[in-house]
């Protein structure tokens, strides 16, 4: 009988390690990728800090990576370049949260530089990911086929296990996240909305998906006939959304390192704008009217 116990023993030994150890690393490779890192600045190293409440800032200096914590798991927002999910992993551990603690990896849209870690952060951390259901096959299929870049700006191939439509939240614990469906920069690209609270204080915390649309070819496009009309449709939405704090998946978007110097000088309520939203998705407008404007006049179309 006593052999019986000792197998016992060893058996929920081995039990007890196999839970306490996060999931397997899955190695991804993640060579090959280089062109994506095209502007020096997206992947400077910046220390993480709380932006406010439970979200922290834990991505590069130029690419924006969320971490939002809950005592029943964290969440990321996107997971900037290939090679470089080192630095934000490192981040993420400067801040005392372990990896495996990250449940959800959630993305803005389908680019290499906002998608192309999350391979690697979702095999180092055990986390699964969400994304909108329209950017989930372009995801799926490493960037590839992308409607304005073609095969330009690969990325490793993203394993959606869950795909989310406009309007629809995620419960995790206290967090609730909503999905905003703003395509045109990308067919799912989205604009992820919380809030985060300190103490009684709490701020409607909005992740504006990308409103540019940088070469893009906006008229006649066969693999995005109807950009122009969900472009517009997607300035309205984010230019209506309630928000407090606005951020970006390019910090530059909402003069997010101004704001945050601002409030290292004193000025605490500097990150919060209520209008920055709006002023966002303005600017992006006029400077996609103006674009489409002249890729009118080139095609020989009325103005
Ligand atoms: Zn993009
Ligand atoms: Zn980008």
């Amino acid at each position: 009988m006593r052999w019986l116990v000792a197998v016992m023993v060893v058996f929920s030994w081995i039990a007890q390690s196999a839970y306490a150890q996060p999931r397997a690393t899955i190695q991804v490779n993640t060579a090959g990728y280089s062109a994506c890192a095209h502007d020096s600045s997206w992947i400077m190293p910046q220390r993480p800090f709380r932006i406010y409440g439970n979200t922290w800032y834990v991505g590069p200096h130029g690419l924006t990576v969320l971490l939002i914590t809950d005592p029943a798991g964290d969440v990321l927002i996107d997971g900037g370049i290939a090679e470089h999910t080192s630095l934000i992993e490192e981040n993420i551990q400067k801040l005392g949260v372990k990896l495996h603690d990250i449940k959800w990896i959630l993305n803005t849209h389908a680019h290499c530089d906002h998608a192309g870690g999350i391979a690697q952060l979702a095999g180092d951390t055990g986390a699964q990911v969400i994304a909108n259901v329209a950017d989930t096959p372009l995801l799926k299929r490493g960037g590839h086929d992308d409607p304005e870049y073609n095969n330009e700006f690969p990325f490793p191939p993203v394993n959606v296990e869950r795909s989310v439509t406009n309007g629809e939240s995620l419960k995790l614990g206290n967090l609730l996240l909503t999905a905003y469906s703003t395509p045109g920069h990308t067919k799912g690209n989205t604009t992820w909305s919380w809030t985060s609270c300190e103490h009684a204080r709490c701020m409607q915390m909005v992740d504006i998906g990308s409103l540019s649309a940088p070469s893009f070819k906006l008229i006649d496009n066969p693999k995005y006939p109807d950009v122009v009309k969900d472009f517009r449709y997607s300035f309205a939405m984010v230019a209506k959304l309630r928000c407090d704090i606005a951020l970006g998946p390019h910090p530059d978007m909402v003069d997010f390192w101004d704001r945050v110097a601002k409030r290292e000088h004193g000025d605490a309520n500097a990150l919060i704008d209520p209008g920055k939203c709006r002023a966002y998705a303005i600017d992006a407008q006029k400077n996609f009217e103006e674009e489409l404007s002249k890729q009118r006049m080139s095609a020989g179309l009325a103005k």
